[in-house]
């Protein structure tokens, strides 16, 4: 048997239900593992120890009781932009760094429902704008695959944590790519659920049209088990669509005959790394021999406008969601002065970092009123533009399959003073943040030592057959069994 940090959650969940181990046993066996690695891989801002037993005693009483859900007992760990009531929420910011907030977000009540048990919250991307967790106010995450390169962001410690066996699993937000980006880096399963699937309610709000909270995993299965605990309507988050909610579970069928799958060109860009397309390729030859039928042909032709798109829009709506930063209701407040205006001034320029200041001056003045036309409108056009361009594709395909990065992870510090050369490690996962469209990353093979995500793309509200794509591709590779050797 594995140790028991070493489980998926579909594993341990077996163990508990067959009384062979409690939670507090699986939570201590967690815990010890993770003061052991997070020194190294530094996934973590805050650990909550006290709380992880108090979490695992009471879902070991519900357990004795017989009163078991798929999560009752798991350990996980949770981006620090998800509310957590009584518990440090700081977004990796200044600003944010004392912030306790007096309530849960909707996805915590509903894992709380389920007696779920919480480690701590993972470090990110100040407020979520990066690819590599280099943002971070507090300290960077390293990649656990190799410790010289980054994990990848927004949720880079998220991610790192999963890949390092830290938490069973763990929870991410994506609002161009910050769970699947830094999944394919790590070499974890990274869900951005279709918008409205799951609540935003009590997530730290960055550009609110396109944020959502999602599962980081070591597998698929646990992905969908995941899914099944955090998705559903919420009156508080009136973008959330009152759909029934599927058991994912029920999608986990290694049969993919004929399944229409697409490689839109415009994905695998020239200046690519050869040895990511190379794996990619051999991925779709997977596909194609489980059964799938593969068109190469494909053409999404306004995906060469999304990268500009996403720069207006998100930081648009960044500039106006983090306005409410003033140094007056909570957060942060530079009290140095008797000059209200100076007070709130200082407040931002010592409680927000360099990236986080760059997308307020960018988004205010994409929305200033001599500009709104030219380039908030304009965005919103080529918005519409790259949706009708999948709504279309989906018309023939099922699923479309791309990498998830044109690259694997890239050295700590390589990106950091290049605002435009890190904005575009995520050309391949804006696009469907801009579609409002779910999509997936799997672990596809290595290159260099350093994990490859490949990204499965599928209409609004298809996550099933994302995840029935996902799996059977999974249980015909071995990629998702590997870990890195400091784990
Ligand atoms: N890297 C992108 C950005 O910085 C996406 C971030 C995210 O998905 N939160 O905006």
């Amino acid at each position: 048997m594995n140790d028991l940090h070493q489980l998926t959650i579909h594993e341990a969940h077996k163990l508990l239900k067959e009384k062979k181990i409690s939670s507090v046993e699986l939570t201590k066996a967690a815990l010890k593992h993770l003061r052991k690695v997070d020194g190294i891989v530094r996934a973590c801002v805050t650990i909550t120890e006290e709380q992880a037993i108090k979490d695992a005693q009471s879902a070991d009483k519900a357990i004795a009781k017989g009163d078991i859900k798929p999560l009752t007992g798991i350990p996980s760990l949770i981006k620090d932009v998800i509310c957590t009531k009584g518990i440090r929420t700081t977004c990796s910011s200044k600003m944010l760094e004392n912030f306790i907030p007096p309530y849960d977000a909707n996805v915590i009540e509903k894992l709380k429902a389920d007696n779920y048990v919480i480690l701590g919250k993972t470090n990110m991307d100040e407020f979520a704008m990066g690819s590599s967790t280099e943002n971070s106010a507090f300290f960077t995450t390293h990649n656990p695959w190799n410790l010289d390169c980054v994990p990848g962001g927004s949720s880079g410690g998220s991610a790192a944590s999963v890949a390092i066996d830290e938490a069973i699993y763990a929870l991410g937000s994506d609002t161009g790519g910050s769970i699947r980006q830094p999944a394919g880096f790590c070499g974890v399963v990274g869900l951005k659920p279709t918008y409205g699937r799951v609540s935003r309610f009590g997530l730290v709000a960055f550009a609110s049209s396109l944020d959502q909270i999602g599962p980081v995993t070591k597998d698929v299965t646990d992905c969908a088990i995941v899914m099944n605990s955090i998705s559903g309507h919420d009156k508080r988050d009136s973008t959330t669509v009152p759909l029934e909610v599927p058991d994912y579970t029920q999608a986990l069928k290694p049969d993919i005959k004929n399944i229409r799958i697409g490689i839109p060109r415009e994905y695998l860009p020239e200046g690519m790394q050869p040895e990511v397309r190379q794996a990619i390729e051999a991925a779709v030859k997977k596909l194609e021999e489980l059964g799938a039928r593969v068109d190469w042909n494909v053409s999404l032709p306004n995906t060469k406008y999304g990268l500009a798109a996403y720069y207006i829009l998100a930081p648009s709506e960044a500039s106006a969601n983090l306005a409410r930063y003033d140094g007056v209701k909570y957060g942060y407040s530079y009290r140095d002065t008797t000059n209200m205006w100076d007070a709130m001034q200082k407040t931002k320029q010592f409680g927000f970092g360099a990236e986080v200041k760059r997308r307020i001056m960018l988004g205010t003045y994409a929305l200033s009123a001599g500009y709104y036309d030219a380039y908030y409108l304009k965005a919103q056009k080529v918005r519409t533009l790259i949706k009708r361009d999948f709504e279309q594709a989906f018309q023939s395909y099922d699923v479309l399959v791309t990498p998830t990065s044109p690259t694997v992870a890239f050295k700590i510090g390589e990106k950091a003073d290049d605002p435009v050369q890190m904005y575009l490690s995520d050309v391949c996962t804006l696009p469907i943040n801009i579609a409002g469209i779910p999509a997936i990353s799997i672990p596809a093979g290595f290159v260099n030592g350093l994990p490859v995500g490949l990204q499965l793309i599928g209409k609004h509200f298809a996550e099933e057959t994302l995840l029935q794509v996902a799996f059977a591709y999974e249980q015909a590779t071995p990629w998702h069994t590997m870990k890195p050797s400091v784990a």
